[in-house]
């Protein structure tokens, strides 16, 4: 799902971004009222797409009179094949510098990454070489060291910027989002940081909020769910052919998102983090007895815990356990090269190159 970017502005005000005061209107009086409110202002059409400002979608109020006939222009108008239902009226900012900062889980490594570049705003895109990309782990914080590379490519640094970066993670992970994307971050000339425009989007597949609550109220788990929290681990059963083990929520969500998409079924949701090495022969133990499952896949991203550690933990697991299944791993990270050397060695199984083979055969194989 895409959230406007009132909204999404919202969301990262409780997480410590700032953000432009301003007020979400559906009328051109309103619009009006707002500018004459707080002074020159931007109008800017509330539609689940980006680039509204090649498209005319971002304009400047310097009055009331402008307000009115702009806001007036925008509403009912169809911008990038969305109709216009309201305006975000906001104080105008005096930009020093356009950043670019947004998580994100890239689909073909399997990871969340932090992406950033000191080229934001519309032309982002032109200068891809300027973008630097952190791995984190998935539902963790980046690392001292991952912030300092983040915060040389934006190309200034000081404790707001840092907290802003900190604080964008920290909405990704605790949204369970796909992406967050603060695209400008304006350093202003004052000094001040400042999130002009804001995305979040999170998994259409992901288990609904209250699925989390419902783990907590026994009652309402089936038997092998029950077991698996007695163990310490949340298994949601989801009655599909293909069994999924990944680390943190995020990174299992997209990978079951992933299985439906590429026509599978997930058959769990099954959280395992950095407790792999310890509690993957239980894991393994419940997901493979559940009726239907026909193959299993396991998707690891490492970046503070090791790829080698929780993949020695599963391959472990496999040769007590045996299971009669294919196995596919994508496994991406810090350790990788041990981790994919130890599953080619005991198991006798390649690891995939990326997360979007590795799921394709998996569903291929649970067919
Ligand atoms: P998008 O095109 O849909 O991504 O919409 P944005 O909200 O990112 O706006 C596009 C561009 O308009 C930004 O990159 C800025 O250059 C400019 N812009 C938006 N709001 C402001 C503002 O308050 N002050 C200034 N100076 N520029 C703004
Ligand atoms: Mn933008």
């Amino acid at each position: 799902m895409k959230l406007l970017e009132a909204t999404a502005k919202q969301i990262l005000n409780e997480y410590g971004l700032r953000t432009p005061r301003g007020s979400v209107v559906s009328t051109s009086t309103q619009a009006a009222e707002v500018v004459d409110d707080i002074g020159p202002s931007m109008i800017k059409a509330q539609i689940p797409a980006g680039g509204r400002g090649k498209a005319g979608g971002v304009q400047l109020a310097t009055d009331f009179e402008t307000a009115g006939r702009v806001a007036g222009e925008l509403l009912g108008s169809v911008l990038e094949g969305h109709v216009v239902e309201t305006v975000l009226v906001e104080e105008f900012i005096l930009i020093a510098d356009e950043l670019y900062v947004s998580v994100l889980i890239d689909t073909a490594l399997g990871c969340p990454v932090v992406m950033a570049s000191r080229h934001g705003g519309i032309d982002v895109e032109s200068h891809p070489d300027q973008m630097e990309s952190v791995r984190i782990d998935a539902g963790a914080d980046i690392t001292a060291a991952g912030l300092d590379v983040i915060v040389a490519s934006l190309g200034h640094d000081s404790v707001s910027l840092r907290d802003a970066v900190l604080n964008t993670v920290r909405a990704f992970n605790e949204l369970q989002a796909t992406l967050v994307e603060i695209n400008p971050l304006v350093l202003t000339t004052s000094g001040e940081v400042i999130a002009v425009d804001a995305k979040i989007e999170t998994d259409d597949s992901a288990p609904p909020p209250q699925l989390a609550s419902a783990q907590t109220s026994t009652e309402q788990l089936t038997p092998l769910e029950a077991a698996a929290a007695d163990r310490g681990l949340r298994l949601i059963e989801l009655g599909g052919s293909v069994a999924i083990l990944a680390n943190g929520a995020g990174l299992t969500m997209t990978t079951m998102d992933a299985v439906s998409h590429h026509g599978g079924e997930p058959a769990n949701f099954l959280e395992i983090g950095g407790d792999a090495y310890t509690l993957a022969e239980p894991a393994l133990e419940l997901v493979l007895s559940q009726v239907g499952v026909r193959s299993l896949l396991v998707n690891f991203c490492g970046a503070f815990a090791r790829c080698d550690v929780m993949t020695e933990g599963v391959v472990n697991a496999l040769q007590s356990l045996q299971p009669n299944l294919p196995v596919f791993f994508s496994i991406h990270g810090t350790g990788q090269d041990e981790a994919r050397e130890m599953v080619r060695s005991r198991l006798g199984v390649e690891p995939f190159e990326t997360m979007h083979d590795a799921v394709v055969a998996a569903v291929q194989a649970a067919r």
